[in-house]
């Protein structure tokens, strides 16, 4: 249960003084609703109330503050026109400027006669100087308070500045003072203050130099998350691997049947992956290794062969896809080698309503050995006779949880394979996956051919089309993919049926179109027709970035690239050059490009090694914008920035793996601080483990 302690941050920010429920709304929109999620918004840059001119020589646009006198109050004559409050210091006048005005409040504001200290963005208006909406009007004995800097967060659209701003100091008010969860030596060597202190200090900064990543302050928010992180993590991996698990070591033979049925040698990499995986399988330790590898590197055979061996050790294995297409991909791809081994495979995803009851029950009775599906293998009533090993195809599309429940499938611990087509940074590997153990398919995948890569302004967007006109009628086939925009699949889906309007005027008929909105069988038929060269054309949203494998399409051109990240844009070129034919991915950007945008697609062009390209976008990026980390399963940082604070990381790991060693249970003093740390972020299910494991 969550301490006592933090029970003030888990408040909604709609408790504190001057949040009304809309403004909570539109804080909620821009930080998150809780104080908590306050707190966590640090801000994004300061203003400097510093400049002081007289006012004859004020710049406007600026923030200027200055002491002035009170002259005259001009009230308008009707609610459209502003109020006005006419100022002056000994150089010249200044109108303070009111929309929607209460004459009283601003009377007793701006007393006529008196000294006032103003500050606000000047401006110039018919050549007067005019300030509207001062952000401060005090005294002059209050002014000695007035902040010189101030902290600007960033907003949601219709949210005043001021309202965020006073919101965020009434949550930081909160934050209680708690236990320290850091080792007192690292906190001292690092110059670190308290949280309460740093978090306090985040909130005010004095100058650049404060805001910055690399000060003490955000240092030590960032290394609180990281280790709340890497502590969460490393728990939930020892709680998996603490349980014994089995010792699993396969005969051999169903292997060697299905490798004699390959069209293919298996590549040194593949076998490395294999045999790590071999050993892992067979030690008594439950297994949790992660096998990284490009879009069509080989992940799959490597996966079914290691299912292999749990079928011949007598129990059954699971083989899971993130989308029904790549279940349906996985079942067919694999088919003729499960009879070439003799052995029962079936297909259970959410549309298999008919057959489900008599998949369930084989699955029960152990008829069926390896079981290949969606999510649906995660449903409840799906229950297995043995479950030996659990393959997870994740694409990067299912998070640590999904992973865990899969946990929970075999009566006995289960080995878990996951793979991913996301080469994933080493940092960001050790973010999600913490330490689970790495296999890579390096080097380029089996049969594949470099891929052409062309950066082509949208301006030439005809020059494209006239390309694929003649590629076509040589038999080429073409994927053609619309433009991201994340916010509106609707927007998605209109500019990809203007698309294939467009170039179905220009090419003829065969233009085919699939989108994230149709429906899977509808989307496998879209795809089956390029397959069997019935459409030439296939114009996409992103839906073809996980998935089908159409060796005869040759050419990729991907519209707007400048939207999509490094990662997508590999993963999407990934979709041709696996055939004979010589392969060409057509990036085409909208001019003008900025420096990052350039620099990315200069990377594209460069290299088609994932793992590299990882790696620059990271740099280029940060990892909040990588992939999009929301629906990749990684988790996403607050405080910390994976590019700023990567060193940070690497500690934190090691403080983590330290701390258990020596306190398992979290028991001691300082363990206690740990576990509140770890619900302050939110990592309730990580200490789950801790009291059953
Ligand atoms: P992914 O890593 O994306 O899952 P797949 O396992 O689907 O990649 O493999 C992509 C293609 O490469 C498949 O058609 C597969 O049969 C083929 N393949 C796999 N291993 C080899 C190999 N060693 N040599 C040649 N082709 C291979
Ligand atoms: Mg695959």
């Amino acid at each position: 249960m969550r301490p006592s302690i933090l029970f003030p941050l888990f408040a909604e920010t709609r408790t504190l003084p001057g949040v009304g429920p809309k403004i909570a709304k539109l804080i909620g929109r821009a930080a998150g609703t809780r104080l908590l999620d306050l707190i966590f918004h640090l801000p994004s840059g300061i203003i400097d109330r510093s400049y002081r001119p007289k006012l004859i020589a004020a710049e406007e646009g600026r923030i200027l503050t200055a002491e002035v006198n009170v002259l005259d109050h001009i009230a308008p004559r009707d609610r459209r026109q502003p109020y006005k409050v006419r100022c002056s210091d000994d150089t010249a006048m200044i109108e303070l400027v009111f929309f929607h005005a209460h004459a009283d409040y601003l009377s007793k504001q701006l007393p006529i006669g008196q000294k006032r200290v103003i500050s606000g963005r000047a401006e110039r208006f018919n050549g007067n100087l005019q300030m509207p909406h001062p952000d401060f009007i005090v005294t002059l004995e209050e002014a000695a308070t007035l902040p010189q800097q101030e902290a600007i967060y960033r907003l949601s659209e219709g949210l005043p500045s001021k309202s965020m701003l006073k919101a965020a100091r009434a949550a930081v008010e909160k934050v209680p003072d708690m236990p320290e969860w850091l080792d007192p030596a690292f906190k001292k060597a690092r110059g670190w203050t308290s949280f309460l202190e740093a978090m306090e200090a985040a909130h005010n900064p004095s100058s650049e130099e404060e805001l910055a990543r690399h000060s003490p302050a955000r240092m030590r928010l960032a290394y609180d998350e990281l280790l709340a992180n890497q502590l969460a993590l490393v728990l939930i991996r020892n709680a998996m691997r603490g349980i014994k698990g089995r010792s699993i070591s396969g005969t051999g033979e169903l292997r060697a049947k299905a490798i004699a049925a390959l069209p293919f040698k298996m590549t040194d990499t593949q076998k490395q992956a294999l045999s790590e995986i071999g050993a892992d399988m067979e030690a008594p330790t439950r297994m949790l290794r992660l096998l990284q590898g490009d879009v069509g590197a080989g992940k799959t055979i490597v996966a079914f062969l290691a299912l292999l061996s749990v079928v011949e050790a007598g129990m059954q294995g699971a083989l899971m896809a993130p989308t029904e297409i790549l279940a349906r991909q996985h079942m067919a791809s694999l088919e003729a080698l499960a009879r070439a081994a003799g052995i029962r495979m079936a297909l259970l995803t959410g549309r298999e309503r008919a057959a489900r009851d008599a998949v369930l029950r084989d699955l029960a009775d152990g008829k069926i050995d390896i079981l290949v599906g969606t999510h649906a293998i995660f449903q409840e009533d799906v229950a297995f006779r043995d479950l030996g090993l659990a393959v997870v195809d994740e694409q990067h599309r299912f998070g640590v949880h999904q992973r865990m429940t899969l946990q929970g499938k075999g009566h006995r611990p289960v080995d878990v394979l996951v793979m991913t087509a996301t080469p994933i940074p080493r940092t960001l590997a050790l973010t999600a996956y913490g330490d689970m153990d790495v296999s890579r398919l390096t080097g380029r995948p089996p049969g594949r051919k470099p891929v052409e890569t062309r950066l082509i302004s949208a301006e030439r967007v005809d020059e494209v089309v006239e390309h694929l006109r003649r590629a076509i009628a040589k038999g080429a086939r073409a994927y053609w993919v619309c433009p991201l925009v994340e916010e509106s699949e609707l927007v998605d889906l209109t500019a990809a049926e203007d698309r294939a309007k467009a170039l179905r005027e220009m090419l003829g008929p065969a233009v085919g179109l699939v989108h994230g909105r149709m429906k899977g069988p509808e989307r496998d038929a879209e795809m089956a027709k390029l397959k069997r060269g019935e459409t030439k054309v296939l114009v996409a949203t992103t839906v073809i970035e996980v998935g089908v494998d159409v060796p005869e399409a040759t050419i990729m051109v991907v519209e707007h690239a400048e939207r999509f990240g490094l990662a997508q844009l590999h993963q999407l070129r990934g979709r041709v050059g696996r055939g004979e034919a010589k392969s060409s991915c057509l990036l085409v950007y909208s001019p003008p490009l900025g420096e990052t945008a350039k620099e990315r697609l200069k990377t594209l062009r460069e290299t088609d090694d994932g793992f590299v390209i990882a790696e620059r976008d990271l740099e280029l990026r940060g990892a909040g914008e990588l992939l999009g980390t929301r629906q990749s399963g990684l988790p996403e940082f607050r405080m910390a920035d994976l590019t700023a604070h990567a060193e940070l990381l690497a500690a934190a790991r090691d403080d983590a793996k330290l701390i258990l060693s020596k306190d398992p249970e979290l028991k001691s003093p300082r363990g206690e601080a740990l576990r509140v740390l770890l619900y302050l972020f939110e990592r309730d299910e990580a200490v789950r483990y801790l009291r059953t494991g």
